[in-house]
Formats: C-alpha cells, structure tokens, sequence
C-alpha cells in the first residue's frame, strides 16, 4: 500500500484535524473504477497555524481530497477527524459545530452568489445557519467586522448585486463569510485563479494576516506552484491522486526528489503570486507509447523520463529524503 504519509510530523503531537489514508474511487465510463484519491494522509496541528498546500494539474484529485476533508463527499476508505473526532460519525449537532470551525473558499466566488439578491444576503444567512448574534445590531457588528478583517467597506459590498462586485471584491466577501464563524481551518480551492493577476497577491497577504491574526490554518488547494511557494508551510504534490512528493515547502522547492516535481519546479524558475503557471509541462516521452501502466506500478510511469523495470511492477512507497521531505520514487528507495 502506498504509505503516503507526512511522516516528519510529531506523533506524539495533538492535531486539529488528521486526513488518513483517504481514499476515493470513481466508477469510469467503461464500468471500471479509478481511484481519484489514493492513500491521502496529513495532519494539521492543533496550536501552530498551518498552511498545507495541496498542489497538481487538473484530475490530481487536489479538489476531491478537499471536499472529503470539509465533510461533502464520504471517502471510499480512510477517515478524517477533527480534534480526534471521525467526521463521518459524528451526530447532526457535533457535524454542525464542525462545519463551524471549518469553512470553504471556492475558486469562484460567482457561483455561490444568487444574482437576485444582494451581498449582504450571503453574510446574513451564514450568520443565520451558525446562530451567530442575538439582535440584528449585532449581526450588523459583525459583518463591519469582518469586511473590516478582508480589506472591504460596508459601502463597498453590502448594497451591491453581485455582477456590481469586482472579482476580486466577491472573493473577499466570500473570506469574510467564511470568517464569521471565527473558524479554526478553511479550506480554500483555487481561492486567488479567477482573479486579476494584480489583486491575487493582496487577497493572499490578507488571508496570511488572518491566519496569525486569528490562527487560521490553510488546507490551500492550487495548481499553481509559485503561489504554494508564497502562501505555504508545507507542500503535497498530487499526481494522479498520488502524493508523490511531500514536506517542507522549502525543502521540497529547493530540491525536488520526484521527476514530476522537478519538471514543474525548472517550469517556474522564478517564484512570484502574480505570474501564473502557465507553461506547458514538457516530458521525455521516448517510447512512452509502448508502455503500459500496471496498476501496481507506478503512477508516473508512462511520463517518467527515467523509469525503470521496477517502476511497471511496484507502486513505490514515500520515503524519507530530508529533515521533513518524503518522495514516492524508486531512485530513492533503500
Ligand atoms: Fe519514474 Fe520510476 Fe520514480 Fe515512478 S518510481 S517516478 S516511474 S523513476
């Protein structure tokens, strides 16, 4: 089984929240199952305010490993528990208080608004489901409050239709919707992708200064590695629903163990939130046609410039490359 662990991480340790082993499968169109989501584990500690980014190209399974840690869709295998509660067992008022301290940012924050009715719509009803105030009075207080905490004036967004908000306005309503709750962890998916290069690099400085402000940790979820770079303690790559490489941001960007990772990392030589990227991902593909993927090889295999006999038959298992770095790679098995 693929390990996929954090290892670096304290056992001993008391988290917040622990994502083990998650699985997901999904059946294809030809009646057989794929496993969107394979072998998924990290923790995110209960003290120290955390940015874990998970990074990949569209179907790494990035978004389907973040709706099952919010709660919205069940694991095939594996468990998520929050404050050492399985979250898929937990009764309707526990589930509730969960969903509290655990809120989400989407990638487009149009989506989640109904044109028919202003902003301030989605702040009241947030405010509603989680019993926030007693007294409209005091609804009105917290909603300057947290249009206060993301940079917004009541003026600004409240008596606006959604298509009178800039992009880069409804995104920062959706994070002050999300801080109402005074929430623990968010989980944010592509929170700064649909938004003007020029703005992405205020709205991710606002969210850091929450997350020290309110101890706020960050299950960030992007495609984009120069912003992981920036937003990020740690880093998962997916690949395939595959963590491949694992660790330390830092460590891991600055010497990336997994073929995959390194093609992405030389892709963005310049570490910077406002360039996206965007490059096309070029790999050796000598003979890549004739090769098959055994489902117990590895997943790289058919892209992988330097696979060996080895990687067609074994799934290789994350091992530790470096103070707080694992890679999924047979070049580096012992
Ligand atoms: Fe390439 Fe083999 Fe490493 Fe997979 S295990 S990334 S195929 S060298």
């Amino acid at each position: 089984m693929h390990a996929g662990n954090m290892e670096g991480n304290d056992l001993t340790e008391k988290f917040l929240l622990e994502a083990e082993h998650l699985t997901k499968e999904f059946k294809a169109r030809g009646g057989e199952y794929f496993k969107a989501v394979n072998d998924i584990t990290f923790r995110i500690p209960r003290e120290k305010p955390t940015v874990i980014s998970l990074v990949g190209e569209s179907g790494s399974g990035k978004t389907t490993t973040g709706l099952m840690v919010l709660g919205l869709l069940k694991p095939t295998s594996g468990t998520v528990k929050y404050e050492g509660k399985d979250i898929f067992k937990m009764s309707k008022r526990e589930f509730w208080e969960f969903r509290k301290n655990v809120q989400a940012i989407f990638q487009d924050p149009y989506e989640v608004y109904n044109p028919f009715y202003k902003a301030d719509r989605i702040l009241k009803v947030t405010i509603k489901k989680f019993k926030l105030a007693s007294s409209e009075s005091e609804a009105k207080k917290l909603i300057a409050e947290a249009l206060k905490d993301v940079n917004l004036t009541p003026e600004e967004a409240l008596d606006k239709y959604p298509h009178q908000l800039s992009g880069g306005q409804r995104q920062r309503l959706m994070i002050a919707r999300a801080l109402l709750t005074r929430p623990r962890l968010i989980v944010a998916d592509e929170p700064v992708s649909m938004v003007d290069a020029s703005l992405r690099a205020d709205i991710l400085n606002t969210m850091l200064h929450l997350k020290k402000e309110y101890n706020i940790s960050y299950l960030f979820i992007t495609h984009d590695l120069s912003i992981a770079e920036y937003f990020s303690d740690r880093i998962i790559v997916m690949y395939q629903g595959v963590n491949v490489e694992n660790g330390d941001i830092n460590e891991v960007l600055s010497n990336p163990y997994h073929p995959y990772v390194k093609t992405l990392i030389e892709s963005i030589p310049i570490p910077d939130p406002k360039r996206k990227w965007t490059k096309k991902i070029k790999f050796k593909s000598e003979d890549l046609t004739e090769r098959k993927v055994s489902s117990s090889g590895c997943i790289f295999y058919n892209r992988c410039p330097v696979a060996t006999k080895i990687c067609l038959t074994k799934q290789p298992e994350l091992v530790r490359v470096g103070k707080d770095h694992f890679v999924a790679c047979h070049l580096y098995s012992k």
